[in-house]
């Protein structure tokens, strides 16, 4: 097998403290002031014929612009290729419609985990930390080269759950690995896994991540690109303000590029505007009462129609759909709006601290604004339902799941 001979052993200086800028101005957004930024969207996860997938690293990044994806990381299993990350020097790595990220997966017995970083960096500490089980290692190594470190698929049942300790540098969890439903049929079991870190205070970033295999051969029929799709709030469309922006929690997943985005904000300052978008945190009000914002915005829209419509459940509806299960599904059928499309029909739900707090059937694109107690420690975050546009045995397979959220957080009230 050809060497590696072509990369730095790290970071550079330079490309490193470009992260750290990123990074401090993406912290920058202020209760009030209005931020510029672009969403881009992207998948995260996927394999080429370096590791177990069926083609070349050019068809998927041709796969990946076909799609109109902004960002894209290719991320081969480490032990497939001893800890070489030779799919990044490929000759089809390279795009000019494309910010590609990169990437690896930690593919060990007792779990996986993407990291991801803007340059080629030194994989070899990572694979030292592979050989040693100690994804704790993995993570600070990942740091101290100024990538991220994300926890894959961590309920997968059929395959390689997370087995370890949740290291302390962990960064994501991919709380939606390609069909919501199969294989790993635990969408529930992932939220509580992530649930449970948030409420112990861990602000880790929800991520997607098709984890792509094949695109010629019959699971290529299951399984595609951006499904789901990452969408991710940046400064501007660059490998490191991405980054940036989903260490920020700035980040949204929907089921596939072409459905819709759905977004969680909060009017910290009582002012009209909502400034504090997911990721980020409010300072408990001095009335403990804040004003929130859910949206659907169609994937081609910068904004959302006011025309949608919206009606809150009661608290038996909600009694019963904290049972869980094919509740959610049953909700979403109830929905029966005569001149609404049927893949427009929606159930929006807001979690509070783990929970469902309250929801809504939905029609089409539209905005909902509520009013919730709070208090420091809370976390909202918010899931869409719905049918997504696919063929019936493709949506067994996926669930009924349109879109999941981030958080937004409460701190202590500013003194
Ligand atoms: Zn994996
Ligand atoms: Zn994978």
């Amino acid at each position: 097998m050809e060497k590696l001979k072509t990369f730095k052993p790290a970071m550079t200086p330079a490309i490193r403290m470009l992260f750290c800028l990123a990074f401090l101005l993406s912290l920058c957004g202020q209760p009030g002031t209005a931020r510029a930024g672009v969403w881009c969207r992207g998948d995260l996860h996927a394999h080429s014929n370096y590791s177990d997938g069926d083609s070349p690293v050019a068809a998927l990044v041709a796969e990946a612009e076909r799609l109109g994806l902004d960002f894209f990381a290719l991320t081969d299993h480490d032990g497939s290729l001893k800890g070489v990350p030779l799919h990044w020097s490929d000759p089809g790595y390279t795009s000019d419609k494309l910010v590609l990220l990169y990437g690896m997966e930690w593919t060990t017995i007792s779990g996986h985990a993407n990291v991801w970083a803007a340059a080629p960096f030194d994989y070899a500490p990572l694979w030292q930390a592979h050989r040693n089980h100690d994804p704790a290692a993995t993570a600070a190594a990942m740091h101290e080269q100024g990538g991220l470190f994300s926890i894959n698929h961590p309920e997968e049942f059929v395959i390689c759950p997370w087995q370890y300790p949740v290291p302390e540098d962990t960064d994501c969890i991919e709380v939606w690995n390609a069909l919501y439903s199969l294989p790993s049929m635990s969408r529930m079991a992932v939220h509580v896994f992530w649930d449970n870190l948030l409420q112990d205070g861990r602000r880790l970033t929800a991520v997607g991540g098709s984890d792509t295999h094949h695109l010629k051969k019959v699971f290529s029929l299951f399984y595609d690109l951006a499904m789901p799709t990452t969408w991710v709030w940046a400064q501007e469309r660059t490998a490191e303000a991405i980054l940036a922006g989903i260490k920020n929690g700035h980040v949204t997943i929907s089921y596939s590029v072409d459905s819709p985005r759905f977004e969680l904000a909060v009017d910290a300052d009582g002012d009209g505007q909502f400034e504090i978008m997911m990721g980020d945190a409010a300072p408990e009000p001095s009335d403990a009462e804040l004003s929130m914002k859910l949206s659907v915005i169609a994937p081609d829209n910068e904004t959302a129609p006011t025309s949608g419509i919206a009606r809150e459940l009661g608290s038996e509806e909600i009694q019963a759909l904290r049972k869980g299960g094919n509740l959610f599904a049953n909700s979403v059928k109830k929905n029966k709006s005569s001149n609404i499309r049927r893949d427009e029909r929606y159930l929006a739900c807001v979690y509070k601290n783990g929970r469902l707090y309250k929801a809504w059937r939905m029609n089409g694109a539209a905005s909902i604004a509520f009013s919730a107690p709070v208090q420091a420690g809370d976390y909202f975050r918010a899931e869409l339902m719905g049918l997504p546009k696919m063929p019936l045995p493709l949506r067994l397979l996926y669930g009924y799941t349109i879109a999941v959220t981030n958080p937004v957080y409460i701190d202590p009230p500013i003194q």
